[in-house]
């Protein structure tokens, strides 16, 4: 027999659990689809131990979804942003710049919360909603759009019929594939080891960038660990560099590690498990079809520099929202998706943009290139409007 639902999301990462929260708790009868269930314990295999920096325009949509409450609890502030150049012939910090919250706010930046603990309260929440059907272990195979819906058929032989279908379901999305949207990848031959370290220094709610060479070395706070300040961080380099530190015996990673932090934080302590992530940028060309929108990674993927990726896909669902909730007789319909696509990819596209330079900048090698990128950032910094610009620009608001 044929379920009927108003949304089908397809995809139950953390784009995909939040997008199920916030539709639920606006009173829509929602199916969210993941062939994978989600880890929820920080030390159970395949735990997901990168941390998300949410920031400030990310919150409306997270208290909407009845998540905020549940978070905060466990986030850590981030207060400050410093980013400190360290590509001159040494490995020491040359230049320092603090960018402040407190020049465009009375709020912090963001809030930084562990990934798998993001997926044990959504999955929580969603148990709070009775119109949310959350079925892990359950994939989406194709769908046919019609006139009036979708025709979703899934991998367990269940076909459902619903209004709108979200894809949701990450860089190599199935619902893209089946809409046939192709998407343009850029490829930087880098990858990100994701980690926790625990120092001696307290990091005070100011999250720190390092940039040498091969990517930004980049440390975000994270609440106390066994009674000592934490820190979750990413570390981008070259592939075969990456290969080598995940390799190395902790006594050592933790010294590379330390300098490369230029030692900002003291001597650092490895306390969780080391991951290594791919990194690209990638966008698909259009961010809807008949009955179908595309969000998070399945519309763009974007390295992991200031905190942009989950947080686009937030506005992605912000946006969404809003035009679903005027539609509620029909959110799928051509005046929704289409909107969608107008307000959103022009938006994606220019972040896609700057955080590819930002990234191109930070991998820089040669001393001429970093030298450069040392001005530059001085130049920037120092005009007061034009750092505060650029702190908005970072956030996302005007
Ligand atoms: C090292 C690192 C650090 C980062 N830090 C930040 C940060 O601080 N702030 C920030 O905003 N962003 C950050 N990001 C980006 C952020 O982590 C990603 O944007 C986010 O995790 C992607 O979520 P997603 O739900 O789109 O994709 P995914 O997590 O990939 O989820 C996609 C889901 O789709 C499912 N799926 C696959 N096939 C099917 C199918 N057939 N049917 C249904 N479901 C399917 C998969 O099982 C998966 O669960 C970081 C990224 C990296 C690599």
């Amino acid at each position: 027999m044929r379920e009927t639902s108003d949304i089908l999301i397809s995809g139950g990462g953390v784009a995909g659990l939040t997008a199920a929260t916030a539709l639920g708790s606006a009173g829509f009868r929602v199916i969210c689809v993941d062939p994978t269930a989600p880890v929820t314990e920080a030390e159970a295999e395949g735990a997901d131990l990168r941390t998300t920096a949410f920031l400030q325009p990310s919150v409306g949509v997270l208290e909407r979804a009845g998540l905020w409450s549940r978070l905060l609890p466990h986030a850590a502030p981030l207060q400050i942003m410093r980013i400190i150049d360290a590509g001159g012939a040494e490995p020491m910090a040359r230049l320092v710049k603090d960018f402040d919250a407190s020049e465009i706010s009375d709020a912090p930046f963001g809030w930084n919360l562990p990934n798998w603990l993001l997926r044990r309260e959504m999955v929580a929440r969603l148990a709070e909603l009775p119109n949310v059907s959350f079925r892990p272990g359950i994939g989406f195979a194709r769908m046919l759009a019609r006139e009036s819906e979708a025709l979703v058929s899934l991998t367990d032989g269940a076909q459902v019929s619903a209004r709108l279908v979200i894809g949701a379901d990450g860089r190599n999305s199935p619902v893209r594939e089946a809409l046939g949207i192709a998407v343009k990848t850029l490829r930087y031959g880098q990858k990100a080891l994701a980690f926790a370290v625990t120092h001696d220094v307290p990091h005070g709610s100011v999250s720190t960038e390092v940039h040498r060479k091969g990517g930004p070395f980049t440390l975000v706070p994270l609440p106390d660990r066994d009674g000592r300040p934490a820190s979750a961080i990413v570390w981008m380099e070259t592939g075969a560099e990456v290969a080598r530190l995940a390799a190395l015996p902790v006594a050592e990673f933790e010294a590379a590690m330390t300098a490369r932090s230029t030692g900002v934080l003291g001597p650092l302590r490895l306390v969780s498990r080391r991951s290594v992530w791919p990194i690209i940028s990638q966008i698909a060309a259009r961010m809807s079809g008949p009955r179908t929108v595309l969000m998070a990674e399945a519309a763009h993927v974007v390295p992991p520099i200031g905190a942009q990726g989950l947080n686009m896909s937030l506005a992605d669902l912000t946006c969404l929202m809003g035009l679903a909730e005027s539609h509620r007789d029909d959110p799928g319909k051509a005046a929704v998706t289409e909107a969608y696509h107008r307000a959103r990819h022009l938006e994606v596209q220019g972040r896609v943009t700057g955080i590819d330079l930002l990234n191109r900048a930070s991998m820089a090698g040669t001393p001429v290139l970093r030298d450069l990128r040392a001005k530059a950032l001085d130049a920037l910094y120092s005009a007061r409007p034009v750092r505060q610009v650029l702190m908005r620009a970072g956030l996302g608001v005007r």
